[in-house]
């Protein structure tokens, strides 16, 4: 009798990606309402009434994903499109966050769309990298990150990453924000310090 405790071998899964970013195969969906990101964007003004304008249900973005299995070997796979939009003077974005292992790394690839790609590091560097379709960038462990819509249709980019990295959504949150900030600027885009930023701070205040 053969016993053995190694884990099963996954099956390789073919994965159709269609023009809105919909994975054929996906294993997860889920959707962000203009609702569900209250205290996000910097003009919490220009937030209220955005919602009294639109309501809570305005869908502002989705991601699909794939996920075979979770341990460190694994990869997880998805697409994040994020709708146009503007708050205030501040593009749509996503929520943002830092992987709860810090030094997981993840690809961003730009499959549509006009965007901006926005990271920070606990130790005060901030940058922004510039994407269109074809442009991708491989964002190394330690950097906040989070996804910004800087043209007139959706923005969508293909992800990966390892499946145990985590994901810590309140670091952004107890900071007062990313430490810059993607605004409109006439027909296009300029950054500007976050003057509620207070610097991050792991594992909460
Ligand atoms: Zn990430």
């Amino acid at each position: 009798m053969i016993t053995s405790s190694a884990p099963p071998i996954d099956t390789p899964v073919p994965l159709r990606i269609g023009t809105d970013g919909e994975i054929d195969g996906a294993t997860r969906v889920y959707r962000k309402y203009l609702g569900d990101l209250g205290g996000v964007y910097y003009d919490a003004a220009a937030y209220d009434q955005h919602v009294g304008e639109q309501g809570r249900d305005l869908l502002v973005y989705y991601v699909h994903e794939h996920s075979y299995q979770s341990g460190p070997g694994a990869l997880v796979v998805g697409t994040s499109t994020l709708l146009p939009g503007v708050v205030g003077e501040e593009y749509a974005l996503t929520r943002g966050h830092l992987h709860e292992r810090a030094d997981r790394a993840e690809l961003y690839h730009c499959l549509r769309g006009h965007g901006v790609m926005l990271l920070d590091t606990i130790d005060g560097q901030s940058t922004a990298i510039e994407l269109r379709a074809g442009d991708a960038v491989n964002v190394p462990g330690h950097w906040v990150h989070r996804s910004v819509n800087i043209g007139d249709e959706p923005f969508t980019t293909l992800f990966s990453y390892n499946a145990d990295a985590g994901q810590d959504y309140e670091l952004i949150a107890r900071a007062g924000g990313m430490k810059t900030l993607i605004l409109r600027d006439g027909s296009g885009w300029r950054q500007v310090p976050n003057p509620k930023h207070t610097g991050y701070e792991r594992g909460g205040a």
